[in-house]
């Protein structure tokens, strides 16, 4: 086997690895993405919640508040109402005057304060729809890869194997370069290399059309399992059919064969 055929086995069966694992890692990012979202929904969820239940304490404080001035006014009112002496009556009514006065307050700041619990239940409310909806996302992004690895992860496993198997024909310089090529062109490790013009020697990378050295063409050219690679875009180079230099030196049996088939034999 050459190496590039080797090579050729090896991207075969890699090229169905890479497809495979780019699927997962697809349905992977889908998953992690649509999970990224939710949490942030719910994280301001969780704090709308503390939110809420801090808002909710501290108007049952200021009720508290209020019950005992509620009371003490009964109190005093009572007194009011038993009292015979001018100046004890003042007095009450002046007290009476100055509670129900704190009374008036405390009721505008609870007031503000139901107003701001019911604001925030609205925004949560608000809230309902999107988690419900990222929440479906996320479950879906979830069946989606789940069906994904039982359906091939069989299959990468084999692959995998099958991957293994072609790699270990290939010395570890050569492997490396493979990887490299592929890695940077999206599995496509090989290029076969264009004639642009055999009369101009010009030739060019099929992969990336970088136009290639006469060197790299003469040492792929020359088929002789030597690796070269394209200066630009790093995929390995090979030719199965090499074209003839024009005015090259013939041997003495091809100038026959040509000779003959120009006489149509
Ligand atoms: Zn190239």
């Amino acid at each position: 086997m050459t190496l590039i055929s080797s090579l050729r086995a090896l991207h075969l069966v890699d090229s169905q690895v890479r497809g495979i694992r780019n699927r997962f890692d697809g349905a992977e990012r889908d998953l992690k993405r649509h999970q990224q979202q939710l949490d942030t929904l719910l994280a301001r969820r969780k704090d709308h919640e503390a939110q809420s239940r801090q808002l909710q304490a501290a108007v049952a404080n200021l009720e508290l508040e209020d019950k005992t001035f509620k009371d003490r006014l009964e109190h005093l009112r009572a007194e009011l109402n038993s009292s015979s002496n001018p100046r004890q009556y003042n007095a009450l009514r002046d007290e009476l005057k100055v509670i129900e006065g704190k009374r008036d307050a405390l009721a505008e700041r609870i007031l503000a304060q139901m107003e701001n619990i019911e604001k925030l239940k609205a925004e949560m409310g608000a809230g309902d729809a999107p988690i419900a909806d990222r929440t479906k996302l996320r479950d879906l992004a979830k069946a989606a890869l789940d069906e994904a690895k039982s359906e091939l992860g069989e299959r990468l496993s084999e692959l995998e194997a099958q991957r293994g198997r072609a790699a270990s024909n290939l010395k570890q310089e050569v492997l490396e370069a493979f990887e490299e090529a592929a890695d940077q062109n999206d599995g496509e490790a090989l290029a076969e290399v264009t004639v642009v013009s055999v009369r101009h020697r010009e030739f060019a990378c099929g992969g990336c059309n970088a136009e290639l050295p006469l060197d790299a063409f003469s040492r792929v050219s020359a088929q002789n399992d030597a690796l070269v690679t394209c200066m630009n875009c790093g995929r390995i180079l090979y030719m199965d059919v090499v074209p003839e230099r024009p005015g090259a030196k013939k041997t003495k049996a091809e100038k026959r064969d040509e000779a003959l088939e120009a006489e149509g034999m």
